[in-house]
């Protein structure tokens, strides 16, 4: 049978996850996790910014633009697209998934709601240089640590250090629940505000929780080599056979944005899976680190990290190649071949169709090179030694590839 293996690090579950008692309060057990006194549980990354952004225009009622990555989920446009917001796209800096320091420092400016530093695949984002140009103009920051839930600088967990942390439990995200988010915020005045909103805004929403329930399910049953290959390698390798590169990084997102409360029984099934983090996050970080290490000797290769002395969480090693033609021929052999390697997103912001005329164009070429020049190897305890080793000779051979192109 074919081998399907995931394209990030999941918080595999258990039979006894899915039992329905114990504690349902996952708000609660995340913010104790993250060392914080509260939390509030949504029914996506996506609505949990939705809820924020909503939660600081009762703040700021005049401010009308929203400074996000040009390089990041595109739901996250469409949330401030939702809350009525404009959003900027912010170029990268060069090489890199972070914000770019003089970028922002253009886009900010009296009409500014928030600024969206955003730690991707759970490396730690610069948030003090986003505070720093936030502060002088008064807009206030938004942690976009959907990819990162755990993740840390110094004694502190990231989520925390802006005004607002966002994170998701999507399906994908490491803990799941299959759709899920959380908000956490530390002013009390702000928590308020979120707590105010969450009420207005989210509402239970019974079919749509029964159709988690199942997927979560699904998701507890197929989340293995031998069966991920049925819904995830299979859908993969149609969208690849048809170029549908949007479709194949799963960004094919639709544009209405569900806004409910997680039930009970996933909230409970999260709980118990939070239980076994530190050690998946312990494991998951030995394993990267020896790949990492491994991937530094191919010449021209870069893993994206996060700032000095931060402690990221590994759910897939972002690598950045050369040139888009080498990064092109290692995926032509590996993203088809099920060994969960594969690109983050598919474009920079403003070359989604689907965000013309939503996401103005700007100019941002760090995040387009960005785009085009970077892969992912999922980080999950299934990708063996002998297993990555395949994926290491096949970028190997794509370096070479580019020396007999000559793309100079
Ligand atoms: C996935 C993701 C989101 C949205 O989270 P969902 O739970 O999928 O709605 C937001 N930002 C980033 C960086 C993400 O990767």
């Amino acid at each position: 049978m074919r081998v399907e293996l995931p394209p990030t690090a999941g918080v595999p579950l258990c039979g006894g996850d899915l039992v329905p008692r114990g504690e349902s309060d996952l708000a609660a057990a995340a913010a104790a996790w993250l060392g914080t006194d509260a939390a509030l549980l949504t029914g996506s990354g996506t609505a949990a910014l939705v809820v924020a952004l909503e939660a600081l225009k009762t703040l700021a009622p005049r401010r009308r633009t929203v400074a996000v990555p040009a390089y990041t989920c595109p739901l996250v446009p469409l949330a401030v697209v939702r809350a009525g917001l404009v959003p900027v796209p912010v170029d990268l800096a060069p090489d890199h998934f972070d914000l770019d320091p003089d970028a922002l420092a253009t886009a900010v400016d009296a009409d500014t709601l928030a600024v969206l530093p955003t730690h991707l695949a759970g490396q730690v984002a610069d948030v003090d240089a986003a505070r720093a140009v936030a502060a002088r103009h008064g807009a206030f920051v938004i942690e976009d640590a959907a990819q990162a839930f755990g993740a840390a600088r110094g004694q502190e967990r990231v989520g925390l250090a802006g005004d607002i942390g966002l994170f998701s439990f999507g399906v994908g995200k490491g803990l799941t629940i299959y759709e899920g988010g959380l908000l956490v915020a530390r002013d009390s005045d702000l928590r308020a505000a979120l707590r105010e909103t969450a009420a207005r805004l989210l509402h239970a929403h019974p079919l749509r929780e029964t159709k988690a329930c199942i997927e979560l399910l699904g998701y507890a049953a197929l989340y293995r080599p031998s069966l991920l290959g049925l819904v995830y390698g299979r859908p993969l390798r149609r969208a690849l056979a048809r170029h549908d590169v949007i479709a194949a990084c799963r960004d094919d997102v639709g544009t209405g944005i569900p806004l409910h409360r997680p039930g009970r029984w996933r909230a409970r099934v999260g709980v118990r899976a939070l239980a076994r983090l530190h050690a998946v996050h312990a494991t998951d970080s030995e394993r990267a680190v020896r790949r990492v290490a491994a991937l530094a000797a191919l010449p021209g290769v870069r893993v994206c990290r996060g700032v000095p002395g931060s402690i990221p969480v590994w759910p897939y090693l972002l690598l950045q190649l050369p040139d888009e033609i080498c990064r092109d021929a290692a995926l032509a052999h590996l993203w088809p071949s099920g060994l969960g390697v594969g690109r983050l997103f598919a474009h920079a912001l403003p070359d989604y169709p689907f965000l013309h005329g939503v996401v103005p164009a700007v100019t941002i070429p760090h995040a387009r090179d960005f785009a085009t020049r970077t892969l992912t190897i999922g980080n999950s305890a299934w990708l063996d030694d002998a297993r990555f080793a395949r994926i290491v000779d096949v970028l190997q051979q794509s370096l070479r590839t580019r020396a007999t192109v000559g793309t100079g």
